[in-house]
Formats: C-alpha cells, structure tokens, sequence
C-alpha cells in the first residue's frame, strides 16, 4: 500500500484510517472530543448456537467488567419454553439488564449491545443495529453461513455497517478453511481479509499464524490471555516452525500463507470501514483461543461513534449539542413492575439527567430524573452520557421506535428501517364495549414495535404483521391486561408486505383499487402490497413497472 505522509503503523496496519480522522478534527474542535474517541459502540451478531454468548463472556473478561466464566446469561430463550411466552418475558426481563454491557479495554470504553437470540425477536436485534456502529459477526465453523446469519448481515449491509467475522469452534472438525471463507464471501456478499490463519481444525487444531505481526498462537484449550504460547515468526521457512507444528503442517501452513498474501495483500482499513471488506479471524469462543487478538484489532480499527443522517442534516457525533434516538422500547409484562424502558442511543453532545430535551414528535419538552446505563453487573443511575453511549429512560408510553430528542433543533434520525413481518393475522374484537380501549392499546403495542399494524385497503379491517408467533400471543395479553379489550386473530393468507411508491399517482391508486383484497395502509398511511406468495409478488412486480416494490421501510421518513 502506498504510504501518506498522515499515515502510521500501529500494530498490524498501516493506519491510513488517520487521515479521515485528522480532516475530521480541523473541521470543528470537539467540545467532548475526549470522550468520544475513547468510544467504540458495537453488537455480536450470529445465528444462534455460534457462540455470540461464549464470545461476549470472554470478551468481557478481557475487559474485567466480570471475574468469572459462566457469569454471563444466554439470553437464549430456552428451547422448550417457546410455547409459554410469559416464561419468555421473564428471560428477556433478565436480559434486559444485560442489554448493554459497557466495559475499559487499553483506554477504550467499549459499549456491547445484546441483541436476542430468538428469532421471533429478530426485529429487536435489526433495531439494535441501528444503534452500534460496528459489528462482530461469529460463524460456526462446522455449520458455516445459516439463515439468521444471512439475514443480519443483509441489514448490516443496507447501513453499511463495518463488520468483524470471527469463526468460531475451530476445535472441531469443520468446513474446508478455503471454502469456508469462498461460502461466506458468496453468501453473504462481502469481500473478506483474513487477518489470522488456521492450522488445521478439530483435534488436529494447532492454532493460528497472524498474518500481520507474523507469529503464531499454539492452542491450548482454556488458555489464558497472556503470551506464552506465542511464538514469533519472522520469516516462515524457519525451522522453529516445523518444531512447532511439525513437517507436514509447516509445509501446509507455507503454502497457505502464499497463496494468502496473493490473493488478499494488506487491509485498507477505509475499505473495512465502508463495510466493504471484512477482516476474519479464526478461534475457538470457548476455549478463549483467538479472542485476544480480535480484541485488540478491533480497538486498533473499530469505528468511534459516526455521524449519523436525519430527515434535515447529517448529524456529527462531535457537536456540542445533544441529540439522540429511541431503538428499542420494552416492555414489562408483570403486572407488578409494569415498567418500560426506552433504550436511546446517544448521537451527538451530551446527555444529562435533570436536563429538559425537546421530543421532536410530540413537540413536548421532557426530563429524564432516572436514566440509567447498563452495566454488566448492575442497572446505574447515569449523569452524563456522550455519543455511542445507550441510556435506558423510563418511559409510560411517550415513545415509539425512531423518536428523537434534541435541545430544541427540529429533525428526526432516519436510517431505522422497518422489515415486513412474516405472519399476517386480521384483529378481531370480541367486546364491542371496549373498541375504543382496542384501538388505543394496539396503536400504543405498534408504536413500541411489537407488531406492524394495517388497514385494509378501502375498508378498516385490521391487519396486524408479526416475525414470530409468539408476538400474537403477546398482543392479546397485553391488550386484555393492560387496556382491558378482549381480542382474537383471523389467519390470512399473506407472506410478505411490500411498500409501494410510484411518481403516477394515478397509476398507484387504480393498482391499490384493482387490488383491495391483498392491500392496506402502513400505521402512516402508506401503501402496502401484501402478497400472498413470491409468485404473486413477482407477477405484480412484472405487471407494473410503474410501480416500486420495497421491502423495507423507513421509520422516519
Ligand atoms: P449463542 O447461541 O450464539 O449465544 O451460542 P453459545 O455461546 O450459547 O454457544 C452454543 C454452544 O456452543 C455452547 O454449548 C457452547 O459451549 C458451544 N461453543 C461455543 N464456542 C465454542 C467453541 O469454540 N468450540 C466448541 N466446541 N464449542 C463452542
């Protein structure tokens, strides 16, 4: 790589990273500079059973925010439990004091967002990712790339969200490492860069050769985080490396590297930044084996908080005023601590407890004399919090997904995408007393991101969307306890909702009429197909080329 005179070494890159950075300063002297750059906000992502709870236990290990192994809580919903969804609300009840687990590694604060494991849940985690600035994807190194891995990374692209792949449980006989990488680089649409390099897997396992600083990591299961079993390499056809690993696997790993640095070269790390490239490194979670090295890669090149786009101007996180967005809001379905929590990301400034902020939706001023930060051993009141920090504010149904709060400027957050729900059921009311308690409780249960509400198209049928059954079982319980309307659900024949926009109106509203029976409007009134399968969806999509099919939507338009 073609060096600049901004540039410089550190650890394994050439940092040309530095470059953005210094253009980034001269443009306006950060008021919390400081802090901000200290900060690294970012979620592990997987399908599940990789070992995104193994790697977030180790890593917070590293950080000393936990003594143990085994402190951490799968916030896995146990597999047997799927049917009894108050027993489900209980584990997340759990989670939630984990959601964010914030913990000092060399200097840095490192913010770690939970995302659910369940998939039922999945919308909770593609919101999550709206709030982190980077991302940990684990792989199984046996099952390679798998639905939920597809899914999330799609959303990580949509943002273009840098990623780190970490692949997992090279103890055990897995994938091909050559046709591992080609499998996920074709799945998933990425162009990867791999940073270490494994000898062999499963019990034959030695551990893996670091590209960049050029030594080797013998594994050992369980092995500590110190450099014992380090050796270094300079040059590969040093004989140390066959006493190492012996002849054939010397002459393997020789050959591998070769072929490595032809293919691959050095990381930019600009192009890991854009999400373009990813770096991987190879490792065993739970034997803590590869761990550290993606510890301290990650800190070298892991983006501090970003700036962030709203509907009016790009937001920067370096900006002296405050400003921020609700991501996620639960809810406690215990009817003794009916509580909700409202998980706000800060953007830019600072945020201070007792202060009033301006909620841009509602046009109200608000002050929060709780908000607490999520530590991973206990719930803390929080002063202050600065950019990439998630602040949890009590909240008695002020919020809804993609709210932001200012210190009075009038703009609103965008990028916080909606996804079509999978399952489609009409709503239907049992107690005609109560249509009013009916219609405030699902447009309180919408607005927190439990389901997608929508109305048939000419008529006021209504359709909730959802990702997972389990969330209907949620609305009729929330609805008849805590609104008091009893309700049932109709299933309907869709798979897919599409939002629709056209630049002929006309074209729109004879489409929306010919087809009443598969359309509806979103909670803002938008246009929406709902397909009753892919080939209907593909057959429309043919028939009107006037017409745009969206599979996402945007909270803040
Ligand atoms: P999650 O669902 O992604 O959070 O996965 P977990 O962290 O709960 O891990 C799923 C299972 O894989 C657990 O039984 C872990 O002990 C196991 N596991 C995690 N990392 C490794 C690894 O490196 N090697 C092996 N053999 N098993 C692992």
């Amino acid at each position: 790589m073609a060096r600049y005179s901004n540039d410089f070494e550190c650890g394994p890159f050439l940092i040309r990273l530095n470059i953005y950075q210094k253009d980034f300063k001269e443009q306006r002297i950060m008021k919390y500079e400081k802090e901000i750059n200290r900060r690294k906000s970012f979620a592990i992502i997987s399908h599940p059973d990789a070992g995104k709870t193994t790697l977030t236990e180790k890593l917070l290990l590293f950080g000393g925010a936990i003594q143990t192994a085994g402190a951490v809580k799968s916030n896995k919903i146990k597999k047997h439990a799927t049917s009894d969804f108050m027993e489900i609300e209980r584990q997340r009840g759990i989670s939630v004091a984990t959601s964010v687990m914030s913990f000092e590694y060399k200097g840095n604060l490192i913010n770690l967002l939970d995302t659910p494991g369940h998939k039922d849940f999945a919308e909770d985690t593609y919101r999550t990712l709206t709030a982190v600035d980077s991302v940990i994807l684990v792989i199984d190194s046996v099952n390679g790339v798998e639905p939920q891995t597809r899914r999330l990374m799609e959303v990580c692209s949509m943002r273009a969200t840098p990623v780190i792949v970490f692949i997992n449980k090279m103890d055990r006989d897995g994938k091909n490492r050559f046709d591992l990488l080609e499998e996920i680089e074709a799945e998933l649409k990425i162009s990867l860069h791999p940073m270490t390099w494994p000898i062999n897997s499963g019990k034959e396992f030695k551990g893996v050769y670091n590209l960049h600083d050029k030594s080797l990591r013998l594994f050992t299961a369980s092995t500590k985080a110190d450099d014992e079993d380090v050796v270094a390499i300079g040059d590969l056809s040093s004989p140390v490396l066959q006493q190492k690993v012996g002849d054939r696997d010397a002459d393997l790993l020789r050959e591998d590297v070769e072929l490595i640095d032809g293919v691959y070269g050095a990381l930019n790390p600009a192009d890991y930044l854009s999400g373009k490239i990813a770096p991987v490194f190879f490792g065993s979670a739970v034997n803590n084996f590869g761990v550290q090295e993606m510890l301290d890669t990650f800190i070298q090149i892991a983006p501090t908080p970003r700036d962030r786009d709203t509907n009016v101007r790009k937001v920067q996180a370096g900006e002296d005023k405050f400003s921020g967005f609700i991501f996620k809001i639960h809810a406690n379905l215990d009817p003794k601590h009916r509580d909700r929590i409202a998980f706000m990301r800060v953007c830019s400034g600072k945020f201070e407890r007792n202060k009033y902020y301006k909620h841009v939706r509602l046009d109200k001023e608000v002050r929060f004399t709780n908000p607490y930060t999520f530590l991973a051993r206990s719930k803390d009141i929080v002063e202050d919090a600065y950019p990439g920090d998630v602040v949890g504010l009590f909240d008695t149904g002020n919020f809804k997904i993609g709210d932001t709060l200012t210190e009075g400027e009038k703009f609103y957050f965008t990028g916080i995408p909606t996804f079509s729900p999978e399952i489609f059921k009409e709503l239907v009311n049992k107690d005609p007393m109560k249509t009013k308690q009916l219609e405030k409780g699902i447009q309180q249960l919408t607005d927190e991101g439990v389901a997608q509400l929508f109305t048939q198209f000419g008529g006021n049928k209504k359709i909730i969307g959802c990702v997972g059954d389990l969330q209907f079982e949620v609305i009729q319980y929330r609805l008849l306890q805590e609104y008091g309307a009893a309700c049932e659900f109709r299933t309907l024949p869709f798979y897919k909702a599409c939002w629709l926009t056209s630049n002929d109106k006309n074209k729109l509203n004879d489409f929306l009429r010919y087809k009443q029976q598969n359309a509806a409007e979103d909670k803002d009134g938008s246009p929406v197909y709902l397909a009753q399968s892919e080939w209907f969806l593909n057959t429309e999509i043919t028939n009107n080329p006037d017409i745009t099919f969206h599979f996402t939507n945007e909270v803040n338009k």
